[in-house]
């Protein structure tokens, strides 16, 4: 099996330059320790803190009882803009904003208001283990594009819009 942290990073860049945009980690108590091993092992430090390994992944870290190792994914719809478009720029911040304001309103980056909606992904940092990949699908079914990023043998999404194989969203994080 590759080091976590491994599968970690290839997740995590295989979203980049898609609409999803990976918010938060969740592991095991039992991943965790290993990523902590991995890491220690990497830089050549021994006890790194919570707060290093969250700084070293980028990305708020929490730690779960149950057997979860999870990336939290969030996805703005429609992106790109009905209006004109355009993808969705600073997605990052254009989520928080949204988040923030009770009018579920999207502004694109020419200045066009949309309706829009928020979802969330919990994609499983395990999908795939060992599975050799076949790509039936290369030409995006919505925008045409071959720009079709998987993620598992059945999981993938376009990366120049919102398509994607039906990735189950949930829009309630459990605790
Ligand atoms: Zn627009
Ligand atoms: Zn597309």
């Amino acid at each position: 099996m590759a080091p976590i942290l491994e599968r970690i990073y290839r997740l995590l860049s295989s979203l980049k330059g898609g609409t999803m945009v990976p918010t938060e980690i969740v592991l095991s108590a039992g991943s965790y320790s290993q990523i902590v091993t991995e890491l220690s092992e990497k830089l050549g430090t021994q006890g790194l803190s919570h707060l290093q390994v969250a700084h070293h992944l980028a990305l708020p870290l929490s730690i779960e009882q149950n057997n979860t190792d999870l990336v939290i994914l969030k996805e703005l719809i429609p992106n790109p803009c009905p209006i004109c478009h355009h993808r969705l720029t600073f997605l990052r911040e254009t989520i928080e904003r949204f988040e923030n304001d009770a009018s579920h309103s999207i502004r694109c980056p020419m200045g066009h208001r949309y309706q829009g909606e928020l979802k969330v992904y919990y994609l499983s940092i395990f999908q795939g283990e060992g599975v050799e990949i076949e790509k039936p699908v290369t030409v995006c079914p919505e925008c045409g594009n071959e720009n079709i990023q998987y993620l598992g043998p059945k999981v993938m999404f376009c990366l120049d819009c919102d398509w994607d194989s039906g990735m189950e969203p949930r829009y309630h994080i459990q605790r």
